[in-house]
């Protein structure tokens, strides 16, 4: 027991620490959104004046004005087709979009995105020719911990792609568009192999993952102090529930539900509240006997990557003329997933590539390969 407890707090303490002195490294910068600034325009205001009044340069007025000619700064503000609630909008509408872009860090998004890609290949090509095993597994997500998460930061994240994107569109109508290709990449990813960003990438998941092997046997198939397979109807739920909560407040009330409880804030460490805290205190414990809590009960990405992993080229197969039905990758598979497949429940839970039924198969009738996932004969698996 104490050794699971030594390399828990261990290796929170060594996220938090490293996390911090990295952010400091990158001089990070912060990513909020600005405060809607209210517009007054008086009648005979030029725009001239209004960029002065509002601190708006050339450019940005261009962009919301359409200028065409330098004589247009002369003109009325309210000479370009738009009403004054119309230019407030657009004018905040703008200035988000404006804070956006300065908010990141191009250039550590362009090389995460890359380092991603390259890791993933490389995770794949491994794990196609069953090299990813108990003595290796842990380090793998290790390594994804200290890349994508120490090194690279909390932001971009899969999970960030469609829960900024949620809150920016519900609250601004606004959609930032080097999100929504960031997006679209993960969901390649989704369908290409699995889920395999949240596998082998996401800096959560893999940090929850690697918590869940602190608990297990030294072949990886066993929880040593009582591992919780949660019922998929329970956890799926609630990840539901919880997706429209997000949606909701943020149409409603342009509000974020996530942001206050943001478990990808442990790589961020300066920006967790009290409540933060608790929360990802929750999780992080969890994690030791619930296969990825965050994943499976609220992540945003985890409910839209399950949907997409309906039409992933790769997944785990079985071949059931080799298949004995002893069962082994059921009882070794951290969640439900492998139970679902050979019950041939019609839904399937999150697969999260780890490969430990793979690994366990004794007829060696696992694989993970393209094509479609055939269901076993009706009395196979019968109790
Ligand atoms: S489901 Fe898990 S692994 Fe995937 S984006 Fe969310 S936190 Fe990351
Ligand atoms: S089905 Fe296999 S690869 Fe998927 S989560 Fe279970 S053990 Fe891991």
């Amino acid at each position: 027991m104490w050794r699971i407890i030594i390399a828990f707090v261990l290796t929170i303490m060594v996220v938090v620490s490293a996390s911090v002195v990295s952010i400091r490294l990158w001089a990070g910068k912060k990513e909020q959104l600005p405060e809607d600034i209210s517009v007054i325009i008086d009648n005979d205001m030029t725009l001239a004046q209004f960029g002065q009044k509002y601190n708006l340069r050339r450019p940005t007025l261009k962009e919301i004005f359409n200028l065409t000619s330098q004589a247009d700064l002369n003109k009325s503000v309210l000479d370009f087709g738009m009403n004054r609630q119309q230019i407030s909008k657009k004018v905040n509408q703008v200035l988000t979009l404006q804070a956006e872009h300065a908010s990141k860090n191009w250039i550590k998004i362009v090389l995460k995105g890359g380092l991603w890609i390259v890791f993933l290949i490389v995770v794949f090509f491994l794990f196609r020719k069953g090299k990813i095993n108990t003595s290796n597994r842990k380090w793998i997500y290790a390594a994804a911990v200290i890349i994508f998460g120490i090194i690279l930061g909390s932001d971009p994240s899969p999970m960030g792609t469609v829960k900024d994107a949620l809150v920016l569109f519900g609250s601004k109508r606004l959609i930032f568009p080097p999100r929504l290709i960031a997006f679209f990449v993960f969901l390649l990813m989704v369908v290409l192999a699995n889920k395999f960003i949240c596998s082998w990438g996401c800096q959560l998941g893999t940090l929850q993952d690697l918590i869940f092997r602190f608990n297990r046997d030294s072949r990886d198939r066993n929880g040593l102090f009582g591992q919780v397979k949660i019922p998929f109807i329970i956890s799926n739920s609630v990840r539901i529930i919880f997706f429209l909560a997000l949606t909701i407040a943020a149409f409603l009330w342009a509000f974020d539900i996530v942001e206050p409880v943001d478990p990808f804030k442990i790589f961020k460490p300066q920006a967790i509240s009290i409540v933060g805290g608790i929360f990802l205190g929750l999780i992080l414990v969890a994690s030791l006997f619930v296969y990825r809590p965050w994943c499976h009960f609220f992540c945003p990405f985890g409910l839209v990557g399950w949907l997409a992993e309906k039409i992933s080229i790769f997944k785990i197969k079985v071949d059931y003329d080799k298949c004995i039905s002893c069962q082994a990758c059921s009882k070794a598979c951290p969640s439900t997933v492998m139970d679902a497949i050979l019950k041939r429940d019609k839904v399937v839970p999150d697969c999260f590539s780890c490969g430990n039924c793979i690994e366990t198969c004794p007829a060696a009738a696992i694989s993970f390969s393209s094509g479609k996932r055939q269901k076993p004969p009706q009395d196979k698996f019968a109790e």
